[in-house]
């Protein structure tokens, strides 16, 4: 047997590499990570097999194997390279997705690989021998043997180092041969507080709609056979209780279930729901927790030691052993994606790991994307419903304002309309809890000149930057740019800025004006920069200590606050203009989503939306929270001009530091990919959406076509012939985000 090893390195353009394993090295199994030369530099990478034919070259050889056991099972191994191979982003930024943070990245200082270790000291045989013989030791030194002998396990040195014990002294003895020094990993205690949610009561029986649909499914979860079933309930309905069951099913039968969820906020209340069933054996993870944390958890998964994970996007990859149940949570939501390499879509690998580990898919949502819904009419998902909310609530009435007559009335600088001034006044009166939605943040969305016209952009994107009053600063919100407010026009040094637009930021201060004792927060981006401040909003929210929550769409998402009786949409119109195929389908499922906080208690809820454009069929379905007829016209919208599901897309945007030269690079990248054969077709160039980013000009083109593979085969050899333009050249499979 050849010592040869196929092994993937954190490098876009590199595929797998071959080395030889030197006779003094074990030969590491798949998913182990190994440092290897490449070129002048030594990196991480991750075995990921044998080569299928021994290389007829001489291969450079292995520097080291850095674990012991594969960091990486084998099947996430090779889930992450069929991510590699279907996003067109190549395996290294895959694997390097699969792992923990820095896992493939050189190791800090005093640290093993990205895990947090410490230095611990254990008595040896001889060390034993010769402190019970009373050889001659120094004071210092008997001392710390004598502490040795009394731990069971070893003592960590810096311990040591507290108790008195010099370095030079452990030093000396690990010299004797009396003691020995190795590197171990350390574990914290689970962040319990961090990671869930108040508990909740248990809930009683079951509905009879959940009923069945835990019926219908049990049999598959943690069966071994694969399967995808959409679970379409409306808005508190009670599907985490269905989540919950299933994954008890998958336990009962030995195998794990992974929950993931679109956004870091609503793990802790899905934690919360599972830890009084599962205890210890409960997991989280996402890029909320400090790394540490993750790390640890993840260790825990990899040892078996946790039967179910709640994460966002990346714990589509979590270790498990033998995964019998997969949910998507919210399966709709656009966050699934990820926008930067590999950017794959949570959803659709879940779906991808559950067919090659014989398990069970949920994909649970009130509003279900186009894609799945699709999938469940023709029968290739599995279709279960809860139409009705549990305990028999109603559904929250929506009331539509038409802001135009508002505006006629009363000016262009209308926040609350007078019916949702009226409506958060009576919940003032009656100590009811109110939602404010407004998907968009700052206080004033640019600031234009009086005087030239002008308003003021980001130096580096195409885009006006955005007046943050709280902070005195605009800023950008693509790149990050960010300046103190100017006292003037910096074109004409006109003297009068005029707020245009406004965020959630005035939508706040609006409300604050007019109930200065009511308690308002706000719930967006910036208001939650730092670690767990979304969390302990949302808590503060659900203790009935706000009265009044203001944010982006961070508030419409899957939260159940039983106080909230009132909603309020301060404008729906604001995802319509957004060039995308996919403006009505995102504007439909927040109004919808939105609409759903409300009510979820003893007391009805109200939904109030405000918008110029009350006849869209987005926005009048959304406050009929009428799903089916929306999914037929939208779908008739995407079969006319041939948009996904009836055809797949793949996206390319070429972007150079040259406008005129970058569109004729994506030109000619179109004539060619034109000219290669396959059924698609090719649209654009053209500039993009976002025809400037980060100092970058963009232009854009899409492929088109019934098949994934061909276009992106073709795409992919037409790149690998034009080498400089590869690494300017991003390619999207599925984008999720037109610009
Ligand atoms: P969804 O995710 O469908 O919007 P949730 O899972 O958040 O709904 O459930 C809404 C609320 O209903 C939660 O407070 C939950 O505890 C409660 N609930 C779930 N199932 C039942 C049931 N069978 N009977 C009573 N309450 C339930
Ligand atoms: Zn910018």
């Amino acid at each position: 047997m050849p010592r040869i090893v196929s092994v993937v390195v954190p490098v876009p353009s590199l595929g797998r590499l071959d080395y030889e394993v030197p006779p003094a090295l074990p030969v590491p199994e798949t998913g182990t990570r190994v440092l290897v030369p490449l070129g002048a530099r030594v990196v991480t990478g991750c075995v990921v097999g044998r080569p299928p034919a021994p290389a007829s070259d001489a291969l450079k050889p292995l520097r080291g194997v850095l674990d012991g056991e594969p960091m990486l099972p084998a099947d996430v191994v090779e889930l992450a390279l069929w991510v590699g191979e279907y996003y067109a982003c190549g395996p290294g930024a895959a694997l390097a997705a699969a792992m923990p943070p820095r896992a493939l990245t050189p190791p800090r200082k005093g640290s093993a690989s990205g895990f947090r270790s410490v230095r611990v000291a254990s008595l040896t045989p001889a060390g034993r021998t010769r402190l019970a013989s009373g050889a001659s030791l120094g004071k210092r030194q008997r001392e710390a043997l004598e502490r040795l002998a009394a731990a069971s396990a070893g003592v960590a040195v810096s311990e040591l180092a507290a108790q008195g014990v010099p370095a030079a002294t452990v030093r000396r003895l690990a010299d004797l041969g009396a003691l020995t020094i190795a590197r171990e990993v350390v574990e914290r205690e689970p962040e319990r507080t961090e990671t869930d949610g108040d508990p909740e009561p248990p809930v009683g029986a079951l509905t009879p709609h959940q009923q069945q649909a835990v019926e219908a499914l049990e049999a598959s979860a943690g069966s071994g056979a694969f399967e995808v079933a959409l679970l379409h309930g409306v808005t508190g309905s009670g599907k985490t209780e269905v989540y919950a069951r299933l994954a008890r099913a998958a336990v009962a039968r030995g195998r794990q279930a992974l929950i993931l969820v679109p956004e870091i906020a609503l793990t802790p209340g899905i934690a919360a729901r599972l830890r009084p069933e599962f205890g210890a054996r409960v997991a989280v993870q996402h890029s909320g927790l400090s790394d540490g944390a993750r790390h640890d958890q993840w260790r825990r998964i990899r040892r078996g030691e946790v039967d179910v994970v709640v994460g966002t996007r990346s714990a589509v990859f979590a270790p498990l052993p033998a995964v019998g149940l997969i949910v998507v949570d919210e399966e709709h939501d656009a966050s699934y994606k990820q926008d930067e390499s590999p950017r794959y879509h949570g959803r659709d690998v879940a779906v991808m790991r559950a067919r090659r580990n014989g398990a069970l898919a949920l994909l649970g949502s009130a509003t279900p994307s186009i894609e799945t819904c699709r999938h469940a009419s023709t029968g290739r998902y599995r279709r279960l419903t809860l139409p009705r909310r549990v305990r028999d609530r109603p559904l929250p009435a929506v009331r539509v304002v038409d802001m135009r007559e508002e505006l006629a009335a009363r000016g262009p600088d209308v926040v609350l309309s007078a019916a949702l001034a009226e409506a958060l006044d009576e919940r003032r009166g009656r100590g009811e809890q109110a939602l404010v939605l407004l998907n968009r943040r700052g206080f004033a969305a640019s600031l234009l000149c009086r005087q030239c016209g002008h308003a003021l952009e980001c130096p580096a994107c195409s885009v006006s930057l955005t007046f943050h009053r709280a902070v005195g600063r605009t800023r950008c919100h693509y790149c990050g740019y960010s300046r103190t407010r100017p006292e003037g026009c910096p074109t004409c040094s006109g003297t009068f800025l005029e707020h245009v637009g406004f965020g959630t930021e005035r939508v706040q201060a609006e409300i604050e004006r007019r109930w200065p004792d009511a308690r308002v927060a706000r719930l967006d981006r910036d208001a939650v920069r730092r670690r767990g401040a979304a969390a302990r909003l949302l808590r503060r929210m659900a203790r009935r200590e706000l009265d009044v929550l203001v944010g982006t769409q961070m508030v419409a998402k899957g939260h159940d606050f039983p106080g909230v009786t009132l909603v309020g949409v301060v404008s729906a119109d604001v995802g319509l203009g957004v060039p995308d195929f996919r403006a009505a389908e995102r504007t439909f499922q927040l109004l919808t989503q939105v609409a759903g906080r409300a009510g979820r208690g003893e007391a009805p809820g109200e939904a109030i939306v405000q918008t110029l454009h009350p006849g869209h069929y987005a926005i009048r379905h959304a406050c009929d929270q009428a799903y089916a007829p929306f999914y037929e016209e939208e779908l008739r919208f995407r079969r006319a001009l041939r948009y996904p599901p009836a055809v797949f897309l793949v996206s390319v945007v070429v972007h150079g530091s040259l406008r005129d030269r970058t569109l004729d690079e994506a030109a000619a990248l179109a004539q060619r990919l034109r000219a290669a054969p396959g059924r698609f077709t090719v649209l654009g160039p053209a500039p993009a959406p976002l025809g400037r980013l980060r100092g970058r000009y963009r232009a854009q083109l899409f492929l088109k076509g019934p098949h994934r593979r061909e276009m992106r085969e073709a795409l992919l050899r037409v790149l690998d012939a034009l080498p400089r333009l590869k690494r300017r050249a991003v390619v999207d499979v599925d984008p999720v985000s037109m610009l």
